[in-house]
């Protein structure tokens, strides 16, 4: 049987300011229909949207955390590391920031240049006018594929051609775990690994990370993320408890239409895990 939890905080969205389809506005008003009343906007490598949420939540009893997700290679993997209740005028961070949407764009470029010599034209193009105003991602790729016909599913253009190790591809270096954790201390944040069960490493490798990540001053990991199920929840439990980490709880929703994700609706956080918004 299938639960239907509803939370009063979720703490890791997307915007059309990165790869979301809703518009600041459009999320607070999904907030609002779903009864979540703490929500961080944490666009890919931006903060853009933050000042438009904050404006678009401000008549309503809707509180935002300002957010971002950044984008890390470490040990030749990428991860993700949310800041939240970050200060998204912070210079350390809008330098790191800017830097990394320098990176999104030439690596665009490489996919685009990648995509056409196999066959697929018109991509990049494509993919820049779905990105807009926002960050250019690989989601973007992915419907431009689908719609262009070189796909039959966004499912496909992933393991056809953008995953790690498919045609399109593009090797790039995102930001270093250190100069991440640092920035959004920097701006008053606090660290969140995200989704930690999505990397595919083995435990030890994930023992290594989560013992560098607390070292360099990490705050807490996801352990109530939205495709997770019991099982994950407690594994990811058992990692914050054994490392020292604080907990948080994200449904990482992209658009309103996927049915197995929908926002605020996520499982309480196990209660041996301290919730990281104690800290905010
Ligand atoms: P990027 O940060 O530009 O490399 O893009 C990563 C984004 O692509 C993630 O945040 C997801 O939203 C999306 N993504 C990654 N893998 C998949 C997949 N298999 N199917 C659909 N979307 C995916
Ligand atoms: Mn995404
Ligand atoms: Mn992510
Ligand atoms: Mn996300």
């Amino acid at each position: 049987m299938t639960q239907h939890f509803q939370s009063e905080y979720d703490l890791h969205c997307h915007s059309y300011y990165s790869d979301g389809t809703l518009s600041p506005q459009q999320l607070v008003e999904l907030a609002q229909q779903r009864s979540v009343k703490y929500l961080a906007l944490t666009d890919h490598d931006t903060v853009a949207g933050l000042e438009v949420i904050q404006s678009a939540a401000a008549s309503t009893d809707l509180t935002i955390i300002a957010g971002v997700e950044i984008s890390v290679t470490w040990c030749k993997k990428v991860l993700h590391i949310v800041g939240l209740n970050i200060d998204p005028k912070s210079e350390a961070l809008l330098t790191l920031l800017s830097r990394l949407q320098q990176v999104r764009q030439q690596r665009a470029q490489l996919m685009g240049e990648k995509l056409e010599k196999l066959g697929c034209t018109g991509v990049l193009e494509t993919a820049l006018q779905y990105a807009g105003i926002g960050m250019v991602t690989r989601s973007h790729f992915g419907r431009a594929l689908l719609d262009l016909g070189y796909v039959s599913h966004m499912e496909a253009a992933f393991s056809k051609y953008l995953r790690q190790g498919k045609p399109g591809y593009v090797t790039v270096e995102w930001a270093t775990l250190a100069e991440t954790i640092e920035a959004i201390r920097q701006a008053g944040g606090h660290a969140v690994l995200a989704h930690p069960q999505r990397y595919n490493m083995s435990a030890t490798w994930m023992r290594r990370l989560l013992m560098e990540f607390k070292a360099l001053g990490g705050s807490a990991i996801e352990v109530v993320y939205g495709a997770y199920n019991r099982n994950q929840i407690c594994t990811a439990r058992d990692y914050a408890v054994r490392f020292g980490l604080m907990g948080s709880v994200g449904s990482d929703l992209h658009f309103p239409d996927q049915p197995w994700v929908k926002l605020g609706s996520l499982a309480p956080l196990p209660s041996n895990v301290t919730p990281i918004w104690t800290q905010f």
